[in-house]
């Protein structure tokens, strides 16, 4: 069984960001720059956030943190999306989910500049990608196939059994992962909770990507022998063993999967890394206008 590393991919990812975007300075471009939309105090949004404009220090971008209480009204928030739209020195812009509920998500995603939407969740880039046009894929997808390339797992004319059918995760890696290419070009089964009996599936599959939040949902009895098992599930579980008080926990048991597995991801440590080092790699495509020439 062979670990796959997120940590280390997602370094080595945002060290490749990080000589382009010295090249690109020592060159008189600009230096990329993204911006972050917080609204509220959730932890977990605090966490991302913090640590994806640390990533943005890293390899060199400028980065701006604009945060919000979640008492903001969406006229406010949409007025500052406007502003972020025609600032010529933002090049992408991410507004972190979730939303308070007294502010529609989909409108607030719909407003914003789909040449700067470095989350690749605008309609127009879901649209794009699911027509294989230069889009900004979701970064978590897009950091799962560069794990699948990175370690050179065969995906052609795989079974891969995606769970979960988020607008973020589940549905565009289904579409990716049956898309003419590599990594792609596998069958693709999407399950989620109205499939009956997801063991049936599983059990078929060559490939498992769990996207579904449900800590140890995937059990070793569900799994065949040699899987690829990719597991993006991070639910905080209550460790009083642990300073924070919680730890995480996917939705793959890791222990017993594991050993029939030819490939897995840990958590923490796999998919999660790689989802920071995708939104820079976009970034660093908006700063070079690269998806929309
Ligand atoms: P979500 O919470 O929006 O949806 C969960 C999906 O799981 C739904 O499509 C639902 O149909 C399906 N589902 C629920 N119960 C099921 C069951 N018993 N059997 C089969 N399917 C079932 O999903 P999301 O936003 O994609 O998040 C999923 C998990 O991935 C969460 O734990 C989240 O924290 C994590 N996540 C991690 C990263 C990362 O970077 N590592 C990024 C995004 C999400």
């Amino acid at each position: 069984m062979t670990l796959l590393d997120g940590k280390k991919t997602s370094e080595a990812i945002q060290n490749e960001i990080a000589a382009e975007v010295a090249e690109l300075k020592a060159n008189g471009y600009k230096t990329p720059h993204l911006a972050a939309v917080l609204v509220g105090n959730d932890g977990g949004s605090v966490t991302y956030v913090n640590n994806k404009v640390l990533a943005c220090e890293k390899v060199g971008f400028s980065s701006s943190l604009i945060r919000y209480e979640d008492t903001v009204t969406e006229a406010e928030l949409l007025q500052k999306i406007k502003e972020l739209n025609e600032d010529e020195e933002i090049d992408g812009f991410i507004v972190q989910l979730p939303l308070p509920k007294h502010i529609d998500s989909e409108k607030v995603i719909e407003s914003i500049d789909p040449r700067k939407d470095v989350d690749g969740f605008h309609p127009t880039n879901v649209g794009r990608m699911v027509a294989g046009l230069p889009a900004y894929l979701p970064a978590t997808p897009a950091g799962i196939l560069q794990l699948l390339e990175r370690y050179q797992i065969e995906t052609k004319g795989k079974h891969c059994v995606v769970i979960g059918r988020s607008n973020i995760v589940g549905s565009p890696m289904s579409i990716l992962m049956a898309k003419a290419a590599y990594p792609g070009n596998a069958t693709v089964t999407l399950c989620h909770r109205n499939t009956v009996d997801l063991a049936n599936y599983t059990r078929q599959a060559d490939i498992i990507i769990a996207a579904v939040g449900q800590p140890g949902l995937v059990t070793a009895d569900m799994v065949k022998d040699g899987a690829v098992v990719i597991d993006v599930g991070t639910t905080r579980v209550p460790d009083a063993t642990r300073k924070a008080g919680y730890r995480l926990r996917g939705d793959v048991d890791f222990d017993s999967v594991a050993e029939k597995c030819s490939f897995i991801t840990p958590v923490p440590g796999g998919v999660g890394p790689l989802t920071i080092a995708m939104l820079l790699k976009n970034t660093l495509k908006a700063a070079k206008q690269e998806v929309y020439a």
